[in-house]
């Protein structure tokens, strides 16, 4: 018996290459194949990468789909079912929208898959699948990275180090996913699997690594005797302990991508994330970080009831006041089955129901009515504020704010190629076609 396991990408514009800070590698796909038994024989395509065989010798299809790339992940599904072969959906789309994903395969896995995977292939080897399975978040296994040979990924190591999260902001598609709830990963698994994969530098996949925060600080009393450098996501509150920031830095930790989402209290408050304003304050806050030896993946969203044109103005200067590793500068996305769709089809404030499923659909584009300004202003405008802050002057200006931190080497250098590349991406992403021209080279 085999399984094709199929990573989907989100899109490409005609004639050009896949966006190549969007070539992680897929750690789900990596689980997968450590979970299937080795009487199973198994391939991949990963979609970013390389043009799939549609006419494989398989006896099951199983496609990791997200909401970007589900209109992607029903077409591959659909031409392996036109042979009759029996196709599986999982991931965070179908998990969050079952029904929607039972139309286009013979089964939808719900949650992760570690309980379940093994009694999946079975029934498909009886030819007995059933419509819908039900996962849960608990680890058993280390991934199997060997299924990713001969395929060309950023070199960065990817660990994960816990699932969800248990905060509920309102636009969380994670937060919806776990039903706010946090599951760290065993810390001797993370280690070892740090270990095997070979690599010096990671980025530690957590929703939000300061979520448990004994968690952490046992987490990196482990880490600090592998000398590697690592990057993840997390709280501002991280910054409320100068000790665990030490112990952060002592580790490895180098760079923290941290949404502040908003400058504007009452955005926060709406969003359900008002917390962030009574961490502290936040220019200090951010400092104490700086200080420690940790730089600073911002994240800003657009387009709350309370964003003006000034909100642009206001997050790009805090960025470049700050010397911002990165930033980011995105619009509000209503995914489905968060609190945030919800209330904006309640109150028709959508412009389409189904987004990502529409034709025509570009990345880049607003699908709901902001308060405030028009559609396609609140597009502009965060392009425009991408722009200047990836632009050549604030990137040598933010090169000089690193360097007066004393940044390792390695992590100076990286400063100046990551920015310059992704200078380079913010027009090649923008109205690139969701779902489309990833049938033909190149990729
Ligand atoms: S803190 Fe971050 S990961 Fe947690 S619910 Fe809010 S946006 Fe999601």
């Amino acid at each position: 018996m085999k399984v094709t396991f199929i990573y989907p990408a989100v899109g490409k514009k005609p004639g050009e290459r896949y966006i190549k800070t969007w070539t992680m590698e897929p750690l789900p796909i990596a689980t997968l194949k450590a979970l299937t038994p080795k009487d199973w024989e198994t391939e991949f395509f990963d979609d970013r990468l390389e043009l799939i065989n549609y006419d494989t010798d398989t006896d099951l299809v199983a496609i990791n789909v997200e909401a970007y790339t589900a209109k992607r992940a029903y077409h591959i599904a659909s031409r392996f079912c036109e042979r009759g072969i029996p196709v599986i959906l999982g991931g965070s789309h179908p998990t969050l929208l079952p029904e929607e994903a039972e139309q286009y395969a013979d089964a939808v896995l719900v949650g992760n898959a570690e309980p379940v995977w093994t009694n999946i292939l079975e029934d498909c080897w009886r030819n007995a699948l059933k419509k819908r399975y039900q996962g849960s978040p608990i680890y058993t296994v280390l991934p199997d990275r060997s299924i990713f040979k001969g395929k060309q990924y950023l070199p960065l190591g990817l660990v994960e180090t816990g699932r969800g999260c248990s905060f509920h902001c309102e636009f969380c598609a994670v937060s919806a996913y776990y039903d706010a709830h946090y599951v760290p990963r065993p810390i001797p698994d993370v280690v070892e699997d740090i270990k095997r994969s070979g690599k010096q530098f990671f980025f530690l996949v957590d929703d939000n690594i300061a979520a448990d925060l004994t968690y952490l600080k046992q987490l990196c009393k482990e880490l600090e005797p592998l000398n590697i450098f690592w990057a993840s996501q997390a709280t501002l509150t991280i910054a409320k302990d100068e000790k665990l920031l030490q112990s952060l830095v002592n580790s490895g930790c180098r760079v923290l991508l941290i949404g502040f989402e908003s400058l504007e209290q009452k955005n926060l408050q709406q969003m359900q994330k008002e917390w962030m304003a009574k961490v502290g304050d936040r220019d200090e806050l951010v400092q104490r970080i700086h200080k420690a030896g940790v730089s600073i993946y911002a994240t800003f969203v657009f387009g709350f009831d309370h964003d003006t044109p000034s909100s642009f103005e206001e997050a790009l200067a805090f960025s470049q006041r700050h010397g911002f590793f990165f930033a980011a500068f995105n619009h509000l996305l209503p995914f489905p089955g968060t609190a945030l769709y919800t209330r904006f089809q309640q109150k028709k404030r959508l412009l389409v129901n189904t987004w990502w499923l529409e034709p025509g659909y570009h990345y880049g584009d607003v699908v709901f009515h902001p308060q405030n300004m028009g559609p396609q202003e609140l597009s502009e405008r965060c392009a425009a504020t991408r722009r200047a802050f990836f632009s050549l002057s604030s990137i040598l200006q933010r090169g000089g704010q690193l360097l007066r931190r004393h940044p390792p080497l390695r992590l100076f250098a990286a400063y100046w190629l990551q920015n310059l590349k992704l200078r380079r991406e913010v027009d090649g992403k923008l109205g690139l076609p969701i779902g489309e021209g990833l049938d033909e080279l190149p990729k």
